[in-house]
């Protein structure tokens, strides 16, 4: 059987937004079922091909006769009682509130197996909350935007493992008992995690070869049955060993349209590629020869930087190309022109017909993705950042001293990086321009999207 995941966390934080998310509006939300009380609405959740089901705790806004603090506290316990897993939320924008501190104390209490989740985390606003976060103890918070939909593959990467840990447990037919586990005893509750599937997403505007690239590589068999459609509500995903690693593609139109799923039938949609973004951890932008860099290709490359996903150009049709050796400088001149926000990503010429260059291609995706988990140590960073302060200072804008004292990577995928420093509204944008410049360089981080955050050292 599935999980059950709870949500909670204090009112209007965005619980019941990200319910109405995970269940979709067309199914109706059952509040009269065996079983769950008439404050806890259930429902069926899904993220791309997790099922799973979703209680959510809100409601709570109505309650304003009696103890609100002990009807909370009695509903998020329930509630965590109920759960696998439980989703607590803050809110980014508000940051971290003195009433957060009670829900985190009940899931302590409970011994509940938690992710933490930063919403409304869409922009940049997020930063500030997601470092103060930390003070939970909790790790690492997802940044959600459950209006917007954003970080679902996060949650979906955080959930997986759930799923796979009740799937072995109904596979080893154990009975499914409430488990307490004390104090003592960590280890118990710790979920085994897996190898995973690589995510990818092949982007590009219509025509560009997306089908062609995904059926090269999924290989005839599947072909012939076709992928199965409708798996999924977002995107459409295929599960396929590539090159002995395991993968999960994820696809827009072009897999439909194999599929010949009786439903319109249309090309890429810039909005199919959003889709397809968010799921990936690796986004391959496939250009065609003959028309490359479009606006269309701009914007949905652009689009997977700001997103934080790892970046991987592909030029297909270079089967076509007589003149290979001027053409690849010509488009790499183009590449650093039009898209200097991806410098240093890797360039592939391939060709999806004939199968040429998709190895190449296969290694630059996984060369991505592993740049995009990496991890430097604090003290290779402030041994660099000593170098990077000598090589070229900060300004002094209207005489005050900018002084960087530290840093520390707080994050992988994509790599992400605090500097302490005193005055961090002075310090100008070309200044961290060449920090990030000189860490990808430095640390060998082509092809990803590199975070800098400067924190005032108080
Ligand atoms: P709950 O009380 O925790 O269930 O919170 P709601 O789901 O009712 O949301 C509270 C408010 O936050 C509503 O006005 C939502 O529209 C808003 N909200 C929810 N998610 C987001 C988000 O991702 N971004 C922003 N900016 N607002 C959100
Ligand atoms: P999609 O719309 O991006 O899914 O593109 P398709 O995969 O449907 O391909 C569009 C057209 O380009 C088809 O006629 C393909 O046969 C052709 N095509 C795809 N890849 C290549 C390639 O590597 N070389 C050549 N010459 N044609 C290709």
């Amino acid at each position: 059987m599935s999980f059950t995941l709870a949500i909670v966390g204090r009112p209007n934080v965005g619980k019941s937004t990200l319910f109405n998310r995970l269940v979709g509006k067309k199914l109706a939300l059952v509040d009269d079922q065996p079983g769950v009380t008439r404050d806890l609405r259930e429902g069926e959740g899904r993220i791309a091909d997790l099922r799973f089901t979703v209680i959510d705790s809100a409601g709570l806004e109505e309650a304003t006769d009696d103890s609100l603090q002990g009807r909370m506290r009695r509903l998020t316990e329930r509630a965590v009682e109920m759960a696998d897993v439980c989703l607590f939320m803050i809110d980014a924008r508000a940051g971290l509130l003195p009433a957060d501190e009670v829900f985190a104390d009940i899931l302590r209490k409970k011994n509940a197996n938690v992710i933490l989740a930063a919403n409304k985390a869409e922009g940049k606003a997020a930063d500030a909350t997601i470092l103060e976060a930390y003070a939970l103890g909790l790790g690492e918070p997802i940044r959600l935007s459950a209006e917007h939909g954003e970080g679902l593959l996060d949650l979906y990467n955080a959930l997986t493992p759930i799923a796979e840990a009740r799937a072995e447990q109904a596979e080893a037919d154990l009975p499914e008992t409430d488990v307490d586990v004390g104090d003592d005893d960590e280890d118990a509750a710790r979920i085994p995690t897996k190898a995973r599937p690589l995510q990818i997403a092949v982007v590009g505007r219509p025509n560009a070869g997306k089908s062609t690239l995904i059926n090269k590589i999924i290989g005839e068999e599947r072909l012939l049955t076709g992928p199965e459609a409708g798996i999924t509500r977002d995107a459409i995903s295929v599960q396929q060993d590539w090159g002995g690693v395991p993968m999960r593609i994820f696809d827009t139109a072009g897999m439909r349209k194999k599929a010949k799923v009786q439903e319109k039938i249309e090309k890429l949609s810039v909005s199919d590629g959003l889709r397809a973004v968010k799921f990936a951890e690796v986004v391959v932008v496939l250009l065609d020869v003959e028309i490359p860099f479009e606006q269309q290709d701009l914007r949905i490359a652009d689009l997977a930087e700001r997103e934080g996903r790892a970046v991987v150009v592909a030029v297909n049709k270079w089967d076509t190309e007589d003149d290979k050796q001027d053409k690849l400088r010509d488009l790499k001149e183009s590449f650093e022109r039009l898209l200097p926000q991806l410098r240093g990503a890797p360039l592939v010429t391939v060709s999806a017909k004939t199968g040429k260059g998709l190895d190449r291609l296969q290694q630059a995706i996984m060369r991505a993705h592993d740049v995009w988990n990496r991890r430097v140590t604090t003290a290779n960073l402030n041994r660099w950042l000593t170098g990077m302060l000598e090589q070229h200072p900060p300004p002094a804008p209207g005489g005050r001293r900018i002084k960087m004292r530290y840093m520390t990577q707080v994050k992988t995928r994509p790599p992400a990086f605090v500097v302490m420093t005193s005055f961090p509204d002075m310090v100008p944008d070309s200044y961290k321009r060449y920090l990030i410049n000189g860490l990808r360089l430095d640390f060998d981080m082509p092809g990803t999207p590199i975070r800098l955050y400067l924190r005032d050292q108080g």
